[in-house]
């Protein structure tokens, strides 16, 4: 079936007693056994659940994998995918990847004994300069948290098959419409579904998806032991947003698209980093393995020409919070926001400035955005 028919009909859980058009919530923690030795399909709610099963199969399907596990947060994904390492060996990463992520691997997973490289990922040869006998993983993030640099993934996976070396890609900023990094060979993805699959920011969720079985069996054993799983309520809401998915991001690149040739020809502005404008040093990479451009995008002020906080008092319908990919707009500043929990020379050496800017491109009315942009900018 076609992407768009797959978000809306693949794993829905018909109910056989009233026939249930959309899948039930099942808030039942445990389910009863027959008899001794007969376990029911689920028998307990951290294990399984009906409701968080239905997502789990229609995100498999829409990420191109055989097997997906439904996290409780995107972090949670994230923490389940890292957890296939063990003390010891050392993985490689993107010098700009999402704070929470950094935070994670630069604290918790280096006190187990985890070691991380943090590169420049467009850079083939410093790649495979940092492989080392104990390099087990390669973890990708692209387009990148908030630069939007687009790491090549076949060239990366490429790479790490010569080396037997496990590949992650977290496919958040662009979901699986846009982007599917396992058709590119890449062996596990990392989704925070928090963002444009549920889409309406109100929802914090994960998933960890795999085309390999055991590889999906290790992970789903992964998040039952460490308890990370969502619950079916989150569950209910995010079969619910991925419907659309589709039409949602299709309307947030159109809109992303036109915001940032506004923001590029605006004399007060230094830089826009979008995918999809001809100017962005990935451009060409980025039609190659994307089928569009997405909706977020990040911009740098000229030092000096304007107050932010008067810049962003201004603004009327770019909320000033953290997330993305829902149907509103939102704004960022990285540099005290999101990637707070970088050390600042961290943030200095991924190239995150005081003066960037990111920018979550909701559903709104073009004009109104842009309108909304610039009369904030002449403030
Ligand atoms: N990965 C990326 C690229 C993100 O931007 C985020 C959150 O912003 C996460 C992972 C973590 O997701 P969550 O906030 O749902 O835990």
């Amino acid at each position: 079936m076609a992407f768009k028919t797959d978000a809306i009909q693949h794993g829905v859980y018909i109910d056989k007693t009233y026939s249930s058009v959309t899948t039930p919530i099942y808030s039942s923690s445990t389910y009863a056994f027959s008899k001794l030795g007969s376990p029911p399909p689920f028998d307990y709610s951290r294990s399984g659940n009906p409701t968080r099963h239905a997502l789990a199969e229609n995100l498999a399907r829409l990420e191109g994998g055989t097997r997906a596990s439904i996290t409780a947060t995107g972090m949670g994904a994230v923490t389940a995918a890292i957890f296939l390492f063990r003390p010891g060996d050392h993985i490689i990463t993107g010098k700009d990847i999402y704070g929470g992520t950094y935070r994670l691997f630069s604290t918790i997973m280096t006190a187990m004994g985890i070691e991380f490289s943090y590169l420049n990922m467009g850079d083939a040869d410093a790649i495979r300069a940092a492989i080392k006998p104990n390099t087990k993983g390669i973890w990708i993030e692209t387009p990148g948290n908030p630069l939007l640099n687009i790491t090549d993934i076949s060239a990366v996976v490429e790479i790490a098959k010569q080396n037997e070396i496990l590949t992650i890609a977290d496919n958040t900023f662009m979901s699986p419409y846009f982007q599917r990094p396992l058709e590119l060979g890449v062996d596990v993805v990392v989704e925070s579904m928090t963002k444009y699959i549920n889409g309406h920011s109100d929802v914090v969720a994960g998933a960890v998806v795999t085309k390999d079985g055991s590889l999906g069996e290790r992970i789903a054993e992964i998040v039952n032991s460490m308890g990370l799983p969502s619950g079916p309520f989150d569950s209910f809401l995010v079969l619910r947003g991925v419907k659309t998915l589709p039409y949602r991001m299709e309307g947030h690149q159109a809109n992303a698209l036109a915001v940032a040739e506004f923001l590029e020809s605006h004399p007060k502005v230094n830089r826009v980093n979008y995918p999809g404008l001809p100017s962005h040093p990935h451009h060409e990479l980025a039609k190659r393995q994307m089928s569009g451009f997405g909706g977020m995008l990040s911009f740098e002020y000229k030092p000096g020409s304007l107050d932010p906080d008067a810049f962003l008092a201004k603004l009327k319908i770019f909320l000033l919070a953290e997330s993305l990919g829902g149907v509103e707009s939102l704004i960022c500043q990285p540099w005290s926001m999101t990637h707070l929990s970088m050390p600042e020379p961290a943030r200095v050496a991924a190239g995150i400035r005081p003066e960037l800017f990111r920018l979550s491109i909701g559903l709104e009315d073009r004009d109104d955005l842009i309108r909304d942009l610039a009369d904030a900018l002449e403030s």
